[in-house]
Protein backbone atom coordinates (compact mmCIF):
# COMPACT_ATOMS: atom_id res chain seq x y z
CA UNK A 1 0.00 0.00 0.00
CA UNK A 2 0.90 3.37 -0.77
CA UNK A 3 1.23 5.59 2.31
CA UNK A 4 0.72 9.54 1.78
CA UNK A 5 3.89 11.91 1.83
CA UNK A 6 2.86 12.81 5.58
CA UNK A 7 3.34 9.49 6.62
CA UNK A 8 6.42 8.75 4.61
CA UNK A 9 8.24 12.32 5.97
CA UNK A 10 8.17 10.15 9.24
CA UNK A 11 8.37 6.27 8.73
CA UNK A 12 10.50 6.07 5.28
CA UNK A 13 13.37 4.49 5.53
CA UNK A 14 13.78 3.98 9.52
CA UNK A 15 12.77 0.97 11.43
CA UNK A 16 13.17 0.33 15.50
CA UNK A 17 17.11 -0.28 15.94
CA UNK A 18 17.45 -3.80 15.83
CA UNK A 19 20.49 -3.43 18.33
CA UNK A 20 18.56 -2.01 20.97
CA UNK A 21 14.82 -1.52 19.95
CA UNK A 22 15.49 2.19 19.93
CA UNK A 23 12.37 4.07 18.12
CA UNK A 24 14.12 6.73 16.98
CA UNK A 25 17.00 6.44 14.69
CA UNK A 26 20.22 6.12 16.73
CA UNK A 27 23.43 8.45 15.38
CA UNK A 28 26.03 5.69 14.70
CA UNK A 29 28.86 7.79 15.38
CA UNK A 30 31.21 5.49 14.39
CA UNK A 31 34.22 5.37 11.64
CA UNK A 32 33.88 1.50 10.75
CA UNK A 33 32.47 -1.62 11.56
CA UNK A 34 33.35 -5.31 12.28
CA UNK A 35 33.30 -7.88 9.30
CA UNK A 36 32.08 -11.31 10.41
CA UNK A 37 34.78 -12.80 8.96
CA UNK A 38 37.25 -12.60 5.85
CA UNK A 39 34.69 -14.14 3.67
CA UNK A 40 32.35 -11.16 4.41
CA UNK A 41 35.29 -8.41 4.04
CA UNK A 42 35.96 -9.58 0.26
CA UNK A 43 32.58 -9.56 -0.53
CA UNK A 44 31.58 -6.43 0.45
CA UNK A 45 34.89 -5.02 -1.22
CA UNK A 46 34.16 -6.52 -4.24
CA UNK A 47 30.14 -5.14 -4.25
CA UNK A 48 28.64 -8.58 -4.07
CA UNK A 49 27.32 -7.96 -0.85
CA UNK A 50 25.70 -4.88 0.45
CA UNK A 51 27.05 -3.72 3.65
CA UNK A 52 28.95 -1.32 5.80
CA UNK A 53 32.69 -0.73 5.34
CA UNK A 54 33.48 2.44 6.36
CA UNK A 55 31.93 5.73 7.06
CA UNK A 56 33.08 7.56 4.31
CA UNK A 57 31.45 5.08 2.41
CA UNK A 58 28.31 4.42 4.09
CA UNK A 59 26.83 4.83 7.46
CA UNK A 60 23.31 3.67 9.11
CA UNK A 61 22.26 7.28 10.55
CA UNK A 62 22.73 8.51 6.59
CA UNK A 63 21.59 4.90 4.82
CA UNK A 64 18.34 5.89 6.95
CA UNK A 65 18.51 9.60 5.13
CA UNK A 66 18.95 8.50 1.86
CA UNK A 67 16.28 6.06 1.19
CA UNK A 68 13.75 8.74 3.26
CA UNK A 69 14.48 10.83 0.78
CA UNK A 70 14.81 8.90 -2.33
CA UNK A 71 11.43 8.00 -1.09
CA UNK A 72 9.77 11.05 -0.75
CA UNK A 73 11.09 12.06 -3.87
CA UNK A 74 9.74 8.66 -6.01
CA UNK A 75 13.16 7.82 -6.81
CA UNK A 76 15.11 4.56 -6.09
CA UNK A 77 18.13 5.37 -4.52
CA UNK A 78 19.89 8.45 -2.89
CA UNK A 79 23.50 9.68 -1.93
CA UNK A 80 23.69 12.03 0.50
CA UNK A 81 27.07 14.18 1.17
CA UNK A 82 28.23 17.18 2.52
CA UNK A 83 26.57 20.25 0.78
CA UNK A 84 23.88 21.12 -1.93
CA UNK A 85 27.76 21.82 -4.20
CA UNK A 86 29.01 18.87 -3.33
CA UNK A 87 25.68 17.40 -4.71
CA UNK A 88 26.14 19.13 -7.64
CA UNK A 89 29.52 17.78 -8.33
CA UNK A 90 28.91 14.48 -7.13
CA UNK A 91 25.31 14.35 -9.86
CA UNK A 92 27.84 15.44 -12.70
CA UNK A 93 30.94 13.32 -12.13
CA UNK A 94 29.86 10.21 -13.28
CA UNK A 95 27.96 12.14 -16.33
CA UNK A 96 30.86 14.53 -17.20
CA UNK A 97 34.74 14.47 -18.37
CA UNK A 98 37.34 16.95 -20.00
CA UNK A 99 35.81 18.29 -23.00
CA UNK A 100 32.04 17.53 -21.87
CA UNK A 101 29.64 20.36 -21.38
CA UNK A 102 26.29 20.79 -19.15
CA UNK A 103 23.49 23.25 -20.67
CA UNK A 104 22.31 24.80 -17.52
CA UNK A 105 19.39 27.26 -16.81
CA UNK A 106 20.64 31.08 -16.41
CA UNK A 107 18.44 30.99 -13.20
CA UNK A 108 20.20 29.38 -10.55
CA UNK A 109 21.51 29.91 -7.04
CA UNK A 110 24.50 32.44 -7.31
CA UNK A 111 27.19 29.73 -5.91
CA UNK A 112 25.92 27.25 -8.91
CA UNK A 113 26.58 29.67 -11.26
CA UNK A 114 30.49 30.24 -9.84
CA UNK A 115 30.86 26.92 -9.40
CA UNK A 116 28.97 25.91 -13.31
CA UNK A 117 30.80 29.17 -14.77
CA UNK A 118 34.07 28.76 -13.30
CA UNK A 119 35.25 26.02 -10.69
CA UNK A 120 34.20 22.98 -13.10
CA UNK A 121 36.47 24.28 -15.97
CA UNK A 122 39.09 23.14 -13.73
CA UNK A 123 37.93 19.51 -14.61
CA UNK A 124 38.17 20.48 -18.45
CA UNK A 125 34.17 20.64 -18.04
CA UNK A 126 32.32 24.05 -19.24
CA UNK A 127 28.33 25.01 -18.51
CA UNK A 128 26.45 26.73 -21.52
CA UNK A 129 23.85 29.46 -19.74
CA UNK A 130 20.37 29.40 -21.59
CA UNK A 131 16.86 30.99 -20.61
CA UNK A 132 15.13 27.61 -20.03
CA UNK A 133 11.71 30.05 -21.18
CA UNK A 134 13.66 29.62 -24.51
CA UNK A 135 13.55 25.52 -24.95
CA UNK A 136 14.76 25.90 -28.62
CA UNK A 137 17.44 27.50 -27.47
CA UNK A 138 18.07 24.66 -24.80
CA UNK A 139 17.76 22.33 -27.35
CA UNK A 140 19.88 24.37 -29.74
CA UNK A 141 22.95 24.27 -26.96
CA UNK A 142 23.20 20.84 -27.12
CA UNK A 143 25.96 19.60 -29.02
CA UNK A 144 27.51 15.60 -29.32
CA UNK A 145 29.85 16.47 -25.78
CA UNK A 146 26.57 17.69 -24.05
CA UNK A 147 26.33 15.16 -21.37
CA UNK A 148 23.37 16.64 -19.07
CA UNK A 149 20.92 19.40 -18.63
CA UNK A 150 20.48 21.46 -15.34
CA UNK A 151 17.61 23.70 -13.98
CA UNK A 152 16.01 24.39 -10.60
CA UNK A 153 12.42 23.81 -10.10
CA UNK A 154 11.47 26.71 -7.99
CA UNK A 155 14.74 28.51 -8.79
CA UNK A 156 16.64 31.12 -7.24
CA UNK A 157 16.19 33.85 -6.34
CA UNK A 158 13.18 33.03 -6.43
CA UNK A 159 9.48 33.43 -8.03
CA UNK A 160 10.48 31.65 -11.34
CA UNK A 161 9.20 28.01 -11.98
CA UNK A 162 10.89 25.78 -14.65
CA UNK A 163 9.04 24.41 -16.82
CA UNK A 164 10.15 20.56 -15.83
CA UNK A 165 7.72 18.99 -18.58
CA UNK A 166 8.80 20.68 -21.53
CA UNK A 167 12.79 20.63 -20.40
CA UNK A 168 12.26 16.67 -19.76
CA UNK A 169 11.01 16.33 -23.81
CA UNK A 170 14.38 18.46 -24.86
CA UNK A 171 16.73 16.31 -22.70
CA UNK A 172 14.58 13.35 -23.69
CA UNK A 173 14.92 14.30 -27.24
CA UNK A 174 18.35 14.43 -27.14
CA UNK A 175 19.14 11.14 -24.98
CA UNK A 176 20.54 13.43 -22.16
CA UNK A 177 19.68 12.94 -18.48
CA UNK A 178 17.61 15.98 -16.55
CA UNK A 179 19.06 17.41 -13.76
CA UNK A 180 17.04 19.42 -11.39
CA UNK A 181 18.06 21.32 -8.11
CA UNK A 182 14.69 20.59 -5.75
CA UNK A 183 16.37 22.97 -2.65
CA UNK A 184 13.62 25.74 -2.97
CA UNK A 185 10.44 23.44 -3.56
CA UNK A 186 11.31 20.34 -1.83
CA UNK A 187 9.81 16.77 -2.64
CA UNK A 188 6.28 18.01 -0.70
CA UNK A 189 5.35 20.81 -3.35
CA UNK A 190 7.64 19.21 -6.82
CA UNK A 191 8.52 16.32 -7.38
CA UNK A 192 10.97 16.80 -10.30
CA UNK A 193 11.12 12.70 -11.49
CA UNK A 194 6.85 12.91 -11.82
CA UNK A 195 7.74 15.44 -14.64
CA UNK A 196 10.91 13.63 -16.45
CA UNK A 197 13.74 14.59 -14.42
CA UNK A 198 16.60 11.52 -14.25
CA UNK A 199 18.56 12.62 -11.02
CA UNK A 200 17.30 15.38 -8.31
CA UNK A 201 19.76 17.34 -5.79
CA UNK A 202 19.06 19.00 -3.05
CA UNK A 203 20.71 21.59 -0.56
CA UNK A 204 19.41 19.70 2.83
CA UNK A 205 21.16 22.66 4.24
CA UNK A 206 17.84 25.21 3.25
CA UNK A 207 14.33 23.47 3.77
CA UNK A 208 14.72 19.36 3.97
CA UNK A 209 16.64 20.06 7.53
CA UNK A 210 14.67 23.79 7.69
CA UNK A 211 16.05 25.48 10.99
CA UNK A 212 19.93 26.59 9.56
CA UNK A 213 21.47 24.03 11.13
CA UNK A 214 23.91 21.85 8.79
CA UNK A 215 25.07 21.85 5.93
CA UNK A 216 24.57 18.63 3.54
CA UNK A 217 23.27 17.48 0.30
CA UNK A 218 21.58 14.69 -1.82
CA UNK A 219 21.63 13.17 -5.26
CA UNK A 220 18.46 11.20 -6.10
CA UNK A 221 18.02 8.95 -9.36
CA UNK A 222 14.61 8.68 -10.66
CA UNK A 223 15.98 4.85 -12.02
CA UNK A 224 14.80 5.39 -15.36
CA UNK A 225 17.94 6.10 -17.80
CA UNK A 226 19.33 3.61 -20.00
CA UNK A 227 23.05 5.01 -19.19
CA UNK A 228 24.14 1.98 -21.88
CA UNK A 229 22.15 3.07 -24.98
CA UNK A 230 24.30 6.03 -26.26
CA UNK A 231 28.02 4.92 -25.28
CA UNK A 232 28.19 8.47 -23.71
CA UNK A 233 28.39 7.88 -20.07
CA UNK A 234 31.23 5.27 -19.71
CA UNK A 235 31.89 5.50 -16.38
CA UNK A 236 28.53 4.00 -15.76
CA UNK A 237 28.56 1.31 -18.91
CA UNK A 238 31.79 0.78 -19.07
CA UNK A 239 34.62 -2.11 -17.43
CA UNK A 240 35.68 0.14 -14.05
CA UNK A 241 39.09 -0.58 -13.61
CA UNK A 242 38.72 -0.15 -9.56
CA UNK A 243 36.32 -3.16 -9.53
CA UNK A 244 37.77 -5.41 -11.34
CA UNK A 245 35.96 -4.74 -14.77
CA UNK A 246 32.77 -4.37 -12.84
CA UNK A 247 30.09 -3.10 -15.21
CA UNK A 248 27.84 -0.63 -13.44
CA UNK A 249 24.90 -0.51 -15.30
CA UNK A 250 25.43 -3.82 -16.32
CA UNK A 251 25.36 -5.03 -12.66
CA UNK A 252 23.25 -2.74 -10.84
CA UNK A 253 20.56 -2.02 -13.48
CA UNK A 254 18.37 0.81 -12.18
CA UNK A 255 20.54 1.60 -9.06
CA UNK A 256 23.70 1.85 -11.13
CA UNK A 257 23.93 5.76 -10.68
CA UNK A 258 23.80 5.54 -6.91
CA UNK A 259 26.18 2.50 -6.20
CA UNK A 260 28.65 4.63 -8.73
CA UNK A 261 27.80 7.30 -6.29
CA UNK A 262 29.09 5.57 -3.07
CA UNK A 263 31.57 3.01 -4.29
CA UNK A 264 33.27 6.03 -6.34
CA UNK A 265 32.09 9.26 -5.85
CA UNK A 266 32.02 9.15 -2.44
CA UNK A 267 35.06 6.90 -1.96
CA UNK A 268 36.93 8.95 -4.09
CA UNK A 269 35.79 12.60 -3.86
CA UNK A 270 34.99 12.42 -0.14
CA UNK A 271 32.59 14.82 -0.10
CA UNK A 272 30.72 12.27 2.94
CA UNK A 273 27.94 13.36 5.25
CA UNK A 274 28.32 12.91 9.05
CA UNK A 275 25.99 10.86 10.84
CA UNK A 276 25.11 14.02 13.17
CA UNK A 277 23.85 16.08 10.25
CA UNK A 278 21.94 13.48 8.80
CA UNK A 279 20.29 12.72 12.22
CA UNK A 280 19.12 16.63 12.65
CA UNK A 281 18.27 16.44 8.71
CA UNK A 282 16.31 13.45 9.76
CA UNK A 283 14.41 15.66 12.53
CA UNK A 284 13.70 18.36 9.85
CA UNK A 285 12.10 16.15 6.99
CA UNK A 286 9.79 14.91 10.00
CA UNK A 287 7.59 18.08 9.67
CA UNK A 288 8.81 18.88 6.08
CA UNK A 289 4.73 19.17 4.90
CA UNK A 290 3.59 21.38 7.78
CA UNK A 291 6.23 23.35 7.34
CA UNK A 292 6.44 24.04 3.77
CA UNK A 293 2.32 24.84 4.13
CA UNK A 294 3.03 27.47 6.39
CA UNK A 295 6.44 28.73 3.81
CA UNK A 296 3.91 28.71 1.13
CA UNK A 297 0.84 30.33 2.91
CA UNK A 298 3.53 33.41 4.75
CA UNK A 299 4.61 33.78 1.78
CA UNK A 300 1.89 34.46 -0.14
CA UNK A 301 0.19 36.85 2.04
CA UNK A 302 3.30 39.08 2.30
CA UNK A 303 3.70 39.09 -1.55
CA UNK A 304 0.22 40.64 -1.63
CA UNK A 305 0.77 42.66 0.73
CA UNK A 306 4.08 44.06 -0.34
CA UNK A 307 2.80 44.29 -4.06
CA UNK A 308 0.73 46.87 -2.91
CA UNK A 309 2.84 48.87 -1.09
CA UNK A 310 3.78 52.26 -2.36
CA UNK A 311 7.44 51.69 -2.04
CA UNK A 312 7.48 48.56 -3.98
CA UNK A 313 8.16 48.37 -8.13
CA UNK A 314 7.71 44.98 -8.37
CA UNK A 315 7.32 41.48 -6.89
CA UNK A 316 8.02 38.75 -8.55
CA UNK A 317 6.58 35.17 -6.70
CA UNK A 318 4.94 32.73 -8.38
CA UNK A 319 1.75 32.13 -6.58
CA UNK A 320 0.94 35.97 -7.67
CA UNK A 321 -1.53 35.86 -10.50
CA UNK A 322 0.49 38.63 -11.87
CA UNK A 323 3.54 36.40 -12.32
CA UNK A 324 4.95 35.20 -15.77
CA UNK A 325 5.46 31.80 -13.83
CA UNK A 326 1.98 31.80 -11.98
CA UNK A 327 0.52 28.54 -14.81
CA UNK A 328 3.60 27.09 -14.74
CA UNK A 329 3.53 27.19 -10.62
CA UNK A 330 0.25 25.51 -11.14
CA UNK A 331 1.27 22.58 -12.65
CA UNK A 332 4.37 21.85 -11.55
CA UNK A 333 3.87 22.81 -8.02
CA UNK A 334 0.22 23.07 -7.54
CA UNK A 335 0.42 22.96 -3.42
CA UNK A 336 2.28 26.37 -3.26
CA UNK A 337 4.86 28.21 -4.81
CA UNK A 338 7.29 28.19 -1.79
CA UNK A 339 8.46 30.55 0.42
CA UNK A 340 10.82 32.67 -1.86
CA UNK A 341 10.30 35.55 -3.77
CA UNK A 342 11.78 38.89 -4.76
CA UNK A 343 11.10 42.80 -4.49
CA UNK A 344 12.26 45.64 -6.61
CA UNK A 345 12.29 48.70 -4.68
CA UNK A 346 11.81 52.20 -6.58
CA UNK A 347 14.18 53.58 -4.11
CA UNK A 348 16.86 51.32 -5.57
CA UNK A 349 20.25 50.08 -4.41
CA UNK A 350 20.19 52.94 -1.71
CA UNK A 351 16.48 51.90 -0.69
CA UNK A 352 17.70 48.15 -0.59
CA UNK A 353 20.54 48.15 1.74
CA UNK A 354 18.74 50.67 4.49
CA UNK A 355 15.53 48.11 4.03
CA UNK A 356 17.90 45.20 4.73
CA UNK A 357 19.73 47.23 7.74
CA UNK A 358 16.36 48.42 9.34
CA UNK A 359 14.54 45.10 9.51
CA UNK A 360 14.16 43.38 13.16
CA UNK A 361 12.47 40.34 13.16
CA UNK A 362 14.15 39.42 9.52
CA UNK A 363 17.85 38.44 9.91
CA UNK A 364 20.06 39.52 7.08
CA UNK A 365 21.77 36.55 6.33
CA UNK A 366 23.43 34.32 3.38
CA UNK A 367 20.45 31.06 3.23
CA UNK A 368 17.20 30.27 2.91
CA UNK A 369 14.72 27.65 3.89
CA UNK A 370 14.93 28.13 7.74
CA UNK A 371 12.18 28.43 9.93
CA UNK A 372 13.14 32.02 10.81
CA UNK A 373 12.17 34.81 7.97
CA UNK A 374 15.73 36.24 5.80
CA UNK A 375 16.24 38.62 3.92
CA UNK A 376 19.19 39.91 1.16
CA UNK A 377 20.63 41.76 -0.82
CA UNK A 378 21.75 39.63 -3.83
CA UNK A 379 23.58 41.85 -5.88
CA UNK A 380 25.86 42.90 -2.78
CA UNK A 381 26.64 39.81 -1.16
CA UNK A 382 25.54 36.19 -2.69
CA UNK A 383 25.71 37.23 -6.40
CA UNK A 384 28.58 40.23 -6.31
CA UNK A 385 30.82 37.68 -8.43
CA UNK A 386 28.62 38.01 -11.29
CA UNK A 387 28.63 40.80 -13.86
CA UNK A 388 25.91 42.55 -13.87
CA UNK A 389 24.14 41.40 -16.91
CA UNK A 390 24.59 37.56 -15.13
CA UNK A 391 22.62 39.49 -11.65
CA UNK A 392 19.80 40.66 -13.96
CA UNK A 393 19.32 37.67 -15.79
CA UNK A 394 19.78 35.48 -12.82
CA UNK A 395 17.10 37.89 -11.20
CA UNK A 396 19.42 39.35 -8.32
CA UNK A 397 19.77 43.27 -9.97
CA UNK A 398 20.94 45.76 -7.61
CA UNK A 399 18.03 47.12 -7.06
CA UNK A 400 16.19 44.03 -5.68
CA UNK A 401 16.14 42.01 -2.26
CA UNK A 402 15.35 38.10 -1.70
CA UNK A 403 13.04 37.11 1.02
CA UNK A 404 12.98 33.69 2.79
CA UNK A 405 9.75 33.45 4.54
CA UNK A 406 9.60 31.89 8.27
CA UNK A 407 7.01 30.16 10.21
CA UNK A 408 6.56 32.94 12.51
CA UNK A 409 3.30 35.12 12.79
CA UNK A 410 2.80 37.14 9.86
CA UNK A 411 1.18 39.75 11.04
CA UNK A 412 4.47 40.42 13.09
CA UNK A 413 6.27 40.17 9.76
CA UNK A 414 4.22 42.02 7.57
CA UNK A 415 4.45 45.00 10.43
CA UNK A 416 8.25 44.35 10.99
CA UNK A 417 8.23 44.79 6.82
CA UNK A 418 5.80 48.07 7.09
CA UNK A 419 8.27 49.61 9.99
CA UNK A 420 11.37 49.06 7.66
CA UNK A 421 10.19 50.10 4.13
CA UNK A 422 9.29 53.47 5.96
CA UNK A 423 12.49 54.11 7.26
CA UNK A 424 14.01 52.49 3.83
CA UNK A 425 11.74 55.36 1.88
CA UNK A 426 12.28 58.67 4.24
C1 LIG B 1 22.03 26.65 -1.06
C2 LIG B 1 21.78 26.12 -2.39
C3 LIG B 1 22.75 25.35 -3.05
C4 LIG B 1 24.09 25.03 -2.44
O1 LIG B 1 23.91 24.28 -1.29
P1 LIG B 1 24.97 24.25 -0.07
O2 LIG B 1 24.36 23.28 0.88
O3 LIG B 1 25.05 25.64 0.47
O4 LIG B 1 26.26 23.79 -0.66
C5 LIG B 1 22.44 24.85 -4.30
N1 LIG B 1 21.25 25.12 -4.88
C6 LIG B 1 20.31 25.87 -4.28
C7 LIG B 1 19.03 26.10 -4.97
C8 LIG B 1 20.54 26.40 -3.02
O5 LIG B 1 19.60 27.13 -2.43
Amino acid sequence: MAHGFDTLQIHAGSRPDPATGARQTPIYQTTAYVFRDADHAAALFNLQEVGFIYSRLTNPTVAVLQERIATLEGGVGAVCCSSGHAAQIMALFPLMGPGRNVVVSTRLYGGSITQFSQTIKRFGWSARFVDFDDMEAVAGAIDDDTRAIFCESIANPGGYVTDLDAAAKVANDAGLPLIVDNTSATPYLCRPIDHGATLVVHSMTKYLTGNGTVTGGCVVDSGNFDWSASGKFPSLSEPEPAYHGLKFHETFGPLAFTFHGIAIGLRDLGMTLNPQAAHYTLMGIETLSLRMQRHCENAMEIAQWLETHDAVAAVTFAGLPSSPSHEKAQRICPKGAGGLFTVTLKGGYDACIKLVDSLEIFSHVANLGDTRSLVIHSASTTHRQLTEEQQIAAGAAPDVVRFSIGIEDPKDLIADLNQALAKATA
